[in-house]
């Protein structure tokens, strides 16, 4: 299996890898200069850059004949409904006889946002099985080695961020028009929350870039963050009054929430999208941690500020990952245990940095 590994793409310290990676994108450029049919896939819960890395490469690759379809393991959050062809986006929960006819008769599948197959449940079963070339691009720690190509850089923001370079690498750069760039811009805005995390001099050129062809940033925002319902304020509020806790000792702060709160105020999935950064708005507050329970399992969404690792917390404890400073994983002993249990792994790690 040949692996292109672009850790240390468009650096200049990367010489011999970038022949590598220049040898490696023109097999993929000579399996992409015909028709082919390709399925695009990404993970549950798709957030903004799992959506964006998505459907631009869904629009990039129809502009050169592709026959293309898309592939979410779970529904979408309304506020991205406005991306154009995101109708078009299969759902395996909703459909998965017809995602898994797609991926049986594709001849790549691409893996976008996302780092192991086990990330997508069902649909990683699918494409373990199938014999399709594969593509990975994703920023995640620690990608699974199961793509024929990969482009895999951990210090870029997004995975949207890696589809522009992508789409550059395949020379291809002047099919990026104001749809594309809408749905990089997207990936881009979300991943980094309004450029606050992950930048570079880098990431600013290729924004720059996608302003320059036309992206609207003014309406994009306000597409996406000016969408809430009353409900959401309500939760928040909720939240932030009656089911916060600040670990002073630790500069940890967690928020909590209850079956019995997601059936009194009606929370979907996605109704909690972003809560846990209010716990990163203190100044005190260096690691911050969402923990909510599901009908079957207490998910966690961690975050830090700095350079304390949520990645190895979620990991080691709670069978995650992530990025350092952001992060998820699970645990099945019910909310309170996992509440403590979180407690003591923070105290455990801070302890043993400290001495
Ligand atoms: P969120 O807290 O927004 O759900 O996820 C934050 C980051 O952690 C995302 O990059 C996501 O892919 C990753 N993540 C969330 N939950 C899990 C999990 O259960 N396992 C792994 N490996 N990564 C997760
Ligand atoms: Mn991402």
């Amino acid at each position: 299996m040949e692996l292109l590994f672009c850790s240390l793409l468009l650096n200049s310290r990367a010489v011999n890898i970038q022949q590598y990676i220049m040898e490696n994108i023109i097999d993929l450029k000579l399996l992409l200069s015909t028709p082919k049919t390709i399925t695009l896939t990404t993970h549950r819960n798709p957030d903004g850059d799992a959506m964006g890395s998505m459907l631009a490469c869904y629009h990039f690759l129809r502009r050169q004949n592709h026959r293309v379809y898309m592939i979410a393991p779970s529904e979408y959050p309304e506020n991205f409904a406005w991306m154009m062809g995101i109708q078009e986006c299969l759902i395996w929960d909703i459909a998965p006889e017809v995602c898994e006819a797609a991926i049986k008769n594709t001849d790549i599948i691409f893996s976008l946002d996302y780092n192991g197959l086990d990330r997508v449940d069902k649909l990683g079963e699918a494409i373990k099985r199938s014999s399709s070339k594969k593509v990975l691009i994703d920023h995640h720690l620690f990608p699974e080695n199961f793509a024929d190509f990969v482009l895999s850089d951990t210090t870029a923001s997004s995975t949207c961020e890696l589809v522009y370079d992508f789409i550059l690498l395949l020379e291809m750069g002047h099919l990026i028009d104001p749809i594309i760039g809408d749905c990089l811009y997207t990936g881009i805005l979300t991943d980094t929350g309004s450029f606050k995390h992950a930048t570079t001099p880098k990431l600013f050129r290729t924004v720059a870039k996608l302003v320059e062809i036309g992206v609207d940033d003014n309406s994009i925002q306000d597409k996406i963050f000016n969408a809430l319902k009353e409900k959401h304020l309500r939760i928040l509020g909720h939240c932030l009054y009656n089911r916060m806790e600040i670990l002073d000792e630790y500069q940890t702060g967690i928020i909590w929430l209850t079956k019995a709160d997601y059936d009194k105020y009606d929370i979907q999935r996605g109704d909690t999208e972003g809560i846990v950064n209010y716990l990163l708005s203190l100044k005190n507050v260096k690691i911050a941690a969402f923990i909510h329970e599901q009908p079957k399992i207490t998910k966690l969404s961690l975050r830090s500020k700095g350079d304390f690792s949520v990645q190895e917390i979620a990991s080691k404890y709670f069978k995650g990952g992530g990025h350092k400073n952001a992060s998820g994983g699970a645990s099945f002993i019910g909310l309170e245990p996992t509440i403590r249990k979180f407690k003591e792994a923070i105290a455990e790690t801070i302890t043993k940095e400290d001495t």
